[in-house]
């Protein structure tokens, strides 16, 4: 399958990751919107939110949950940050493969 996020995922396509785990892999995005701006990628391949079923409960959770704890990691907890999923083109989504915004270090633009 020709996607980015499912190269960077195998170690095919470079990228500075900063975590991984058997579900997810988190790297910096390489047009980083803000001074933090990480990528939650999950290793299975969803092309958006609309995609996800019953048995993707335990992913998302976990992907919201590592937002929060990379949050407190990257030292943004306290002044903030914000967690976003763009789903398709109305919404911004550029890569179709699923994907959470973790952006802070700055006030943020509504
Ligand atoms: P979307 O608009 O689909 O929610 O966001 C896609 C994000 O992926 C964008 O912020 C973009 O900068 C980032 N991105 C696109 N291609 C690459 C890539 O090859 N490597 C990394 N690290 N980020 C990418
Ligand atoms: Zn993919």
């Amino acid at each position: 399958m020709d996607c980015i996020f499912c190269k960077i995922v195998q170690g095919i396509l470079p990228a500075k990751i900063i975590y991984q785990d058997n579900s997810v892999v988190v790297f910096d995005d390489i047009l980083p919107k803000a001074p933090q701006h990480k990528l939650i990628v999950p290793r299975k391949h969803i092309s958006t939110l609309n995609d996800i079923v019953c048995d993707d409960q335990e992913l998302i959770s976990h992907m919201l949950f590592k937002a929060k704890d990379l949050a407190k990691d990257l030292g943004i907890a306290k002044s903030g940050y914000r967690i976003v999923f763009n789903c398709n083109s109305d919404g911004g989504q550029v890569v179709y493969h699923l994907h959470l915004h973790l952006m802070g270090g700055k006030l943020l633009k509504p």
